[in-house]
């Protein structure tokens, strides 16, 4: 895909990741990998309202070259590209029930949510949560790389998903699912619940 698509794909994705509230205000941050570095989304910037044009190009030692500069949490997605070769773009959402189930006192911190529907398997699988760190804090840069080696997805608590794919569409439609698997737990919570069981999740694994 040339640099030119990619950059329409990244605002036509956050538009449309905007557009259906799966991400407010300034919120939100997209990376692409290209042939020489990053395409990212800039500081401060709606994903409704982005310009292919402004997007954040970095280098490969991750130093802007061109547009705006990055998100402050380019240190996430980097973090993801470095412990993961095969990530061809990362997503980072505040969306709103994935960020209520980090916060809930009761999930488990190695694997966030219960394997409810067969793509949520196969699409996130075991979900870890990293703890709480203040905004800019690089120690969560630090707590990300522990688990992203073995997690293309992760849950950051009391904040949102992070989302690394081989691809945009393959991590938008992971983040989505995500969020959606969140949706559903707090819909079903106190209700009496049949998960897949783990033969099921064992098939779907292969
Ligand atoms: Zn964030």
């Amino acid at each position: 895909m040339s640099e030119a698509t990619e950059r329409e794909a990244i605002c036509a994705i956050g538009q449309s990741i905007f557009a259906r509230g799966l991400t407010a205000g300034s919120s939100g941050n997209i990376s692409v990998r290209t042939g020489d570095g990053w395409l990212m989304t800039p500081t401060n910037a709606s994903l409704g309202r982005l310009d292919p044009a402004r997007l954040s190009k970095l280098d490969h030692d991750g130093r802007l070259v061109s547009g705006d500069a990055p998100t402050k949490e380019s240190f996430l997605h980097r973090v993801m590209y470095d412990e993961r070769p095969a990530t061809g773009a990362v997503v980072h959402l505040h969306s709103t029930h994935s960020v209520a189930v980090s916060c809930l006192a009761e999930i488990d911190p190695e694997d966030v949510l219960p394997p409810i529907t067969a793509y949520y398997v196969m699409r996130v699988g075991r979900l870890p949560l990293i703890p709480y760190f203040r905004p800019g804090d690089l120690a969560l840069a630090e707590a990300v790389r522990g688990f992203a080696g073995k997690h293309h997805a992760v849950l950051l608590a009391n904040h949102g998903p992070v989302v690394a794919g081989s691809n945009l569409d393959a991590a938008v439609n992971a983040i989505e699912e995500l969020e959606e698997t969140a949706k559903l737990y707090l819909l079903l919570r106190g209700a009496d619940t049949r998960y897949l069981t783990r033969s099921q999740v064992m098939e779907l694994q292969g």
